[in-house]
């Protein structure tokens, strides 16, 4: 990735520049080429002392989750684990709630970045009319997460979509009317499609809250490096929030740091830094690491 920005900097500066001068956007990519270079360069493990299970605790991540694949999984995975913990507190906090899973398709679009706001948009609607009034086809639930995820369309266009959990009251029996809301998307996005299923356990979790954008390793509908190039060209510092958390599933940080906190008594440790094309094991040094 990091080798495919440099070589198409001069095309993609002027396509992706927006309302930034060419200078300063065309810095920007050598700045995120060199971040990316660097990712990875050292990474901390711990096994756990009783689980004993292997985990990353810490790394130098680049933390550009558009470009990034290393960082995208390593966000995805902070986040199916935080949220997998407030699920599971909501279902102690008010028994006999459910959770359904669903999606939001628009058709698809030029304008990412547009197409992405007019979702977000008729989402927040049918939230407030639940919580101002109790009323509208989301008013059975207390709690939503979305994620944005972008495919590329079977044309030239963008599929972004998003894929909702609906934390459901208790005193609603988990039901949902399909058509009202349906219905009502519809007409709020010029949208043709959703879809309404039970949730299942964390498999479903891990599908609602799975990477933004497809890494090309995750199937045949991922994004090659060029798209994910053009998705970045496109939403790089416009501080869209592709995560976003309602009601009772709010409380986590939007942007969770990749980083793990963890105390030193509970982990054997294990450091790597990437020289000369290979990992190689190394001492830890804690206070350095907290320095930087
Ligand atoms: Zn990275």
């Amino acid at each position: 990735m990091c080798a495919f920005l440099l070589a198409n900097r001069d095309w993609m500066a002027p396509q992706f520049a927006d309302s930034r001068s060419l200078d300063v956007f065309s810095l920007q990519i050598a700045n995120s080429a060199a971040k990316l270079a660097g990712c990875g360069a050292w990474l901390l493990f711990g096994e756990h002392r009783q689980k004993l299970d292997v985990e990353l605790l810490q790394a130098q991540f680049c933390q550009q989750t558009y470009l990034c694949l290393f960082c995208q999984a390593r966000r995805s995975y902070r986040n199916i684990t935080a949220y997998q913990a407030k699920l599971r507190q909501v279902e102690t906090d008010y028994p006999g709630c459910s959770f359904l899973l669903a999606t939001f398709t628009i058709p698809n679009t030029a304008d990412l970045a547009a197409g992405i706001q007019l979702q977000k948009t008729a989402f927040r609607k049918l939230w407030d009319r639940q919580k101002q009034r109790g009323t509208g086809p989301l008013a059975g639930a207390m709690g939503a997460v979305y994620s944005v995820e972008i495919t590329g369309g079977a044309d030239t266009l963008w599929h972004p979509h998003m894929h909702a959990i609906l934390a459901m009251k208790p005193e609603s029996g988990g039901f949902v009317s399909f058509p009202k809301l349906r219905a009502e998307w519809c007409a709020l996005t010029g949208g043709r499609q959703i879809r309404i299923d039970r949730m299942h356990g964390s498999r479903d979790l891990n599908e609602a809250l799975k990477y933004t954008v497809k890494p090309q390793q995750a199937g045949e509908d991922g994004l090659g490096l060029l798209q994910r190039a053009k998705v970045w060209g496109m939403l790089a510092g416009k501080r869209i929030r592709m995560l976003q958390p309602y009601g009772v599933l709010k409380g986590i940080p939007d942007e969770l740091p990749l980083d793990q906190d963890f105390s030193v008594e509970d982990y054997t440790l294990f450091f790597y830094r990437w020289l000369s094309g290979e990992y190689i094991a190394g001492e830890v040094d804690l206070a350095r690491l907290k320095r930087r």
